[in-house]
């Protein structure tokens, strides 16, 4: 085994990566760019090495940098996790011509499945069943269209570069052909420099089922299927291990191919073979194809490990050192289902739109793997992916393994940034989910519904309304007051007004606002909740943010003698007893509203002068509305 080992790479992976390392004593040397100073990966690694500028063409892709460190390190292997320099055939030669291991494939097998057009022609010649379609040389206009035509629509046109779901176009007629040619050219061309396209027939119902491989360069093995059909715009959400409806004949006949198509090139490491699944009709032994293969740890391979008890990158490490393959195809078996969902920084409201921010907070409950490269008080910046977690559960069976995922989802609280966890919980509890109808177009047809916002329940804004008045969190137990205190407290949630009144008297707070009214008292049950600048976040499913507007504003009406004497709750205005003008005292009665049946004696907060009477007798006025205004303190007597 090795002594010590580099990881060229960031985040929850990197972390991973050094986990596993150090479970078998061996030394892990972290690198980092400029805006990973202080990243987890860092502070977790035995070793850290700066390698330059935030932006990962600066530093995480410069493999000149990276192998300079591993050999100043005395690193004897270079581990490249996934994304970066993981699946580029020029930086594993230059690994290996500096005297160094590359943790992974050989440069030839990666070279061999870079391509989407060569790796399928070299999976034909194995035999392993292709999308059927067109992945030629020729690439003239004309050409392109009449396959597709023969192909027969839908068809779909693939950037043979491509990768993350992009330069990808779904054709559904001839007419639509040329446009979406030119479209997808273009956007290969700016993201991968290079513009062939293949054609492949559009799989009805599509389901997309991968196997997890792994081979020591002459033999492999397969750790049987994940599904990772629930994507949203052809990126995975959440994974699933094994795949919903899997027979042991189509199982047998799907590992055999991916072992066949590694063996083809020779493998070594852990690999993914991609394949392509008609759903529409059950799983059939002759109804997948090879989409394509990546020669790298996957994102999802925990979902693997969860249901065989492997730990993939403990695998990778003892291939790469020379030691056989650690099981027999005969050793591996299947125990439970496992999930994993992907949480992001992103906006989903505002079109899943990647956020970032430092987190206030952070923290998963039991009974969840959560593999994570952050932890309070990290940020999440705008150079990287803005992956905050990926949270895997592992049960006897489906049900309880999502069960155990929609549980963990509600229990997770994450502080300081928007985040997809209302989304992936809506996904854990959606029905056709549930009930394992999974195809890859389950996310677009339910979109409206799984992104939809509620309103936050009354027991939450009441809260809010308590933290931001700084009255703590929960039951009044000890909070007694001479007066009863009321306070004025504006709050935001997505993007709305809450103007709300607060009432505090002896061990109980009334907090009402527009037709509303909460009672808190001592026993009430109350969510955990977080205050962190000016915004509060009620944690729960879903977890709602409020925000505190101008809390400058709000901490001067706060301080003892506020200038707004507020109606505490809806009501109506039974008697005032002051003018415009009047000079008042410290608790002086101001006005009485009568509301649920009771009288409430508002009175002066403070000495000083009444500015404005903005109610008479008789008035029904909202909650939070105000009644009677002081002179400003600088003004008044
Ligand atoms: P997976 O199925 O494992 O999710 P992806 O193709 O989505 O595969 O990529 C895995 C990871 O690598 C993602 O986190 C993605 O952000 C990152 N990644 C993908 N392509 C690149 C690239 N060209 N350069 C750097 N990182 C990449
Ligand atoms: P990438 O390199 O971006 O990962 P893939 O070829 O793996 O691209 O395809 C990504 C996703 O696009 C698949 O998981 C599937 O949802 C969809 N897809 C790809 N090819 C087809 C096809 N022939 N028919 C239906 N859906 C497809
Ligand atoms: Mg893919």
């Amino acid at each position: 085994m090795f002594t010590r080992i580099l990881i060229a790479n960031r985040g929850e992976i990197a972390c991973r990566i050094i986990r596993t390392a150090r479970a078998l004593g061996v030394e892990s040397v972290a690198v980092y760019s400029d805006a990973d100073a202080g990243a987890l990966h860092v502070r977790m690694a035995d070793h850290a090495v700066h390698i330059g500028g935030a932006a990962p063409a600066d530093s995480y892709l410069r493999g000149d940098r990276i192998i300079k460190a591993a050999l100043e390190m005395g690193a004897e292997a270079i581990h490249p996790g996934y994304g970066f320099l993981s699946e580029n055939p020029d930086f594993v030669a230059a690994v290996e011509a500096a005297g160094l291991v590359f943790i992974g494939p050989s440069a030839e097998a990666i070279r061999a499945m870079g391509l989407k057009d060569a790796a399928k022609a070299l999976m034909e010649q194995a035999g392993v069943p292709v999308v059927p379609g067109y992945h030629g040389t020729d690439q003239g206009n004309a050409l392109l269209a009449g396959k597709a035509a023969e192909v027969g629509y839908p068809v779909m046109i693939k950037a043979v570069a491509g990768g993350g779901g992009k330069g990808m176009r779904l054709v559904d007629t001839a007419a639509d052909f040329q446009e979406a040619l030119a479209s997808a050219r273009a956007e290969a061309r700016t993201a991968f420099g290079n513009d062939a396209v293949l054609i492949e027939k559009y799989i009805q119902h599509p389901r997309h089922i991968e196997v997890q491989v792994f081979g020591d360069g002459a033999d492999a093995v397969h750790l049987f299927e994940r599904d990772c059909s629930l994507q949203r715009r052809h990126q995975k959400v959440i994974e699933e291990a094994p795949a919903p409806g899997m027979t042991d004949a189509v199982r047998a006949a799907m590992g055999a191919a991916a072992v066949r198509a590694a063996q083809a090139i020779g493998y070594k490491g852990a690999g993914t073979v991609e394949f392509i699944v008609d759903g529409s009709d059950g799983l059939r032994v002759d109804g997948f194809w090879f989409m394509e293969m990546n020669t790298r740890l996957q994102v999802e391979h925990p979902v693997t490990e969860a249901i065989t008890g492997v730990d993939l990158v403990d695998w990778q490490l003892r291939v790469a050192a020379g030691q056989g393959l650690p099981a027999t195809q005969n050793d591996l078996i299947i125990t439970g289902h496992a999930f994993e969902a992907r949480l992001y920084a992103e906006d989903v409201a505002g079109g899943f739109l990647p956020a970032t921010g430092t987190l206030a907070h952070l923290a998963f409950p039991d009974g969840v793997r959560a593999d994570s490269g952050v932890e309070t008080g990290d940020k999440i910046t705008p150079f990287y992916d803005p992956m905050i977690a990926k949270v895997i559960t592992h049960g006897p069976d489906r049900d309880a393994a999502l069960g155990a995922l929609s549980r963990g989802l509600g229990a997770t609280e994450v502080a300081g940034t928007v985040t997809n966890l209302a989304f992936l919980k809506a996904l854990a509890d959606h029905a056709g989910f549930r009930a394992g109808n999974v195809d890859t177009g389950l996310i677009a047809r339910d979109i409206d519904g799984l992104v939809a916002q509620n309103d936050a329940p009354p027991e939450v804004v009441a809260q809010a309304v308590l933290a931001a008045a700084d009255l703590g969190n929960g039951p009044l137990v000890g909070f007694t007051l001479w007066e009863p205190l009321t306070r004025a407290v504006d709050l935001r949630l997505n993007g709305e007004g809450i103007a709300a009144a607060l009432m505090v008297q002896a061990e109980t707070a009334t907090v009402a606002w527009g037709d509303q009214s909460v009672l808190v008292g001592p026993n009430a049950k109350m969510r955990a909740h977080l205050r962190h600048g000016d915004q509060i976040t009620v944690f729960g499913a879903p977890t709602y943010v409020f925000t505190i507007p101008d809390p400058l504003a709000r901490a001067g009406d706060a301080a003892a003698g506020g200038d707004r004497v507020i109606a505490p709750m809806p009501g109506l205005v039974q008697s005032v007893a002051v003018a415009a003008g009047d000079s008042v005292a410290a608790g002086d009665r101001l006005c009485v509203l009568e509301a649920m049946k009771m009288e409430y004696v508002l009175r002066a907060p403070r000495d000083g002068v009444v500015a404005e009477v903005a109610a008479k007798p008789g008035d029904q006025v909202a909650a939070g509305a105000t009644l009677v205004t002081l002179e400003g303190e600088s003004e008044g007597t």
